[in-house]
């Protein structure tokens, strides 16, 4: 099933990615598996249609999709400061020092396999929220305002590690 551009699989896909299992005026979300980057209206739709254990956003341990996160190499350096004391024709010092002041660019670039993974697909608009905007939107897509099943955060181990959203409880 095509919602939006995105394929949506599973069992009796809906257009606005209801299914066979949650087919109710609420449920117009599917949310992405990291296993195999697809979307799915529910998490018992992947068991139906898909051929593997399912994994969940946050886990690192797991085969599949793993985080590769380079936490070393912090590339501190504190520019020395240049006194180019050359050559003075003993004037006084006109104090021209030269600084580059070079600014530390922390360039954080994380593979998206956390609260910031794309996962969560609106059926209405089509709008594809991360982790974090889906547990933090209240039940509502805040693109178009659909409102969205309560009920999900039941599920929310099925499809997060817990991490991604005890915070909000
Ligand atoms: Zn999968
Ligand atoms: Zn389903
Ligand atoms: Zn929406």
């Amino acid at each position: 099933m095509e919602v939006h551009g995105h394929t949506v699989r599973g069992v009796d896909v809906g257009p606005e990615t209801r299914c066979r299992h949650y087919d109710s005026e609420l449920d117009v979300i599917a949310i992405r598996f990291p296993c195999c980057e697809t979307f799915y209206p529910c998490y018992e739709c992947h068991l139906a249609a898909a051929d593997h254990e399912p994994e969940r956003w946050g886990d690192e341990s797991g085969g599949g999709a793993r985080a590769s996160v380079e936490g070393s190499g912090s590339a501190d350096r504190t520019g020395a400061e240049d006194e180019g004391s050359a050559d003075r024709t003993g004037a006084e010092d006109t104090g021209s020092a030269m600084r580059t002041g070079a600014e530390d660019e922390g360039s954080e670039e994380r593979t998206a396999t956390g609260d910031d993974a794309d996962a969560v697909l609106c059926g209405i608009c089509g709008t594809v929220l991360t982790v974090a905007e889906y547990v933090d939107c209240d039940d509502r897509c805040p693109d178009c305002g659909a409102e969205f099943n309560p009920g999900c955060r039941r599920h929310y181990d099925r499809y997060f590690a817990s991490e991604l959203f005890e915070t909000s409880a």
